[in-house]
């Protein structure tokens, strides 16, 4: 249910109205604008008929949330979501900025992922990725370095100030992954691991959800419920391509999901065009095409050596080829409206 308050409530007044939707067990949750405040209410619906809540000061008027996802759904906030890493850094996660992650696929090693991090943000990029623990389909391949590569990634954190983004693969693993990474990634296969995504729930770190490979737009949604239903809400929601009969790319990218989410949820949304093509040709064309569609960031995979990558080398771009992208990136962006950081290397946008 959507409480829509009457312009000019008091402090006051909404305070009685969150303490009587708690008294009736029941969660509020408060999103305030500039012109209005709405308190959405979460819990039984029957509890919820029976709160009275229409009659109380301060209510304009309630409105039923008929989807099946509530907190992540668009009429429960003003606004779309922003998200802040930390005070001291600029970058704003669903702003005007269109904010853009890279590094390698999975921490091989220090070197590696010091001149990784030093070439991504002389680009432009925003936040470092890096997997410490990979999910792979052989149990015989390279699973990733673990904490050993958490280290490595504080330690190139401290160096180069960009945040970094790593993924939590186990329920186990999230109160150590969450001492290191600024944003914990819940990869495709792990969509619907319930257990995973309350954990992280319980965590205050913003969480980048990738879309399963066969996840629909509502299952998606209903995942990042899971988190925020667990006092989460800084989630950001990842196309990374979906599987079907189309065999040319490694997964189908779909376009048409971004729009459709930003319609849906004021959650951030993100596109990791790397997965989806499979293929480092692939990987600006599909970029272009998110930012045409709304997106507002990305997630990209570049290593020093593609050839000599220890997981997804053929889709990882060289730094010079991300350059280059950042570069075409600003030109879209500016097209679509929005910004792009431009790192050391300007990026001057003619028109
Ligand atoms: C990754 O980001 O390296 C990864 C494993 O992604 P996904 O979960 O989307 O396959
Ligand atoms: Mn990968």
């Amino acid at each position: 249910m959507i409480i829509v308050t009457r312009s000019g409530i008091s402090d006051d007044q909404l305070g009685d109205l969150v303490a009587h939707i708690e008294r009736a067990g029941l969660r509020a949750h408060v999103s305030r604008g500039e012109q209005r405040t709405i308190v959405g209410c979460i819990g039984d619906e029957r509890a919820i008929a029976e709160a009275g809540l229409s009659a109380l000061p301060g209510v304009e008027r309630t409105m039923p949330v008929m989807k099946p996802y509530k907190l992540a759904s668009r009429e429960f906030a003003v606004s779309h979501t922003q998200i802040r890493l930390d005070d001291a850094d600029e970058t704003v996660i669903g702003g005007q900025e269109i904010v853009v992650i890279g590094g390698p696929c999975s921490v091989e090693g220090r070197e590696m992922l010091h001149e990784t991090a030093h070439a991504v943000k002389a680009a432009g990029a925003r936040m470092l990725r890096g997997g410490a623990f990979k999910p792979r389909s052989s149990p015989y391949a390279f699973q990733g370095l673990g904490e050993p590569a958490l280290k490595l990634l504080a330690e190139v954190r401290a160096e180069t100030g960009l945040p970094i983004v790593t993924e939590a693969l186990d329920p186990r693993h999230v109160e150590m992954v969450a001492q290191y990474a600024d944003v914990l990634q819940i990869g495709a296969r792990n969509m619907q691991n319930y257990a995973l995504l309350s954990e992280v729930g319980r965590t205050q770190r913003p969480v980048l959800l990738k879309r399963g490979l066969s996840g629909t737009i509502t299952e998606l949604l209903m995942s990042a419920e899971y988190i925020m239903a667990q006092g989460n809400s800084n989630v950001i929601l990842c196309e990374r391509g979906i599987r079907t009969y189309e065999t040319a790319t490694r997964n189908t990218l779909d376009i048409a999901a971004i729009p459709v989410l930003k319609g849906e949820t004021h959650l951030p949304v993100f596109v990791d065009p790397s997965h989806a093509g499979g293929r480092a040709s692939l990987v600006a064309p599909l970029a272009m095409a998110a930012i045409a569609a709304g997106a507002d960031g990305l997630i990209i995979e570049v290593h020093p050596s593609p050839a000599n990558a220890r997981s997804d080398g053929d889709q990882s771009l060289e730094p010079s080829a991300f350059a280059a992208l950042m570069k075409q990136a600003a030109l879209f962006a500016h097209a679509a409206g929005r910004t792009i950081h431009a790192g050391a290397t300007r990026h001057t946008v003619q028109v």
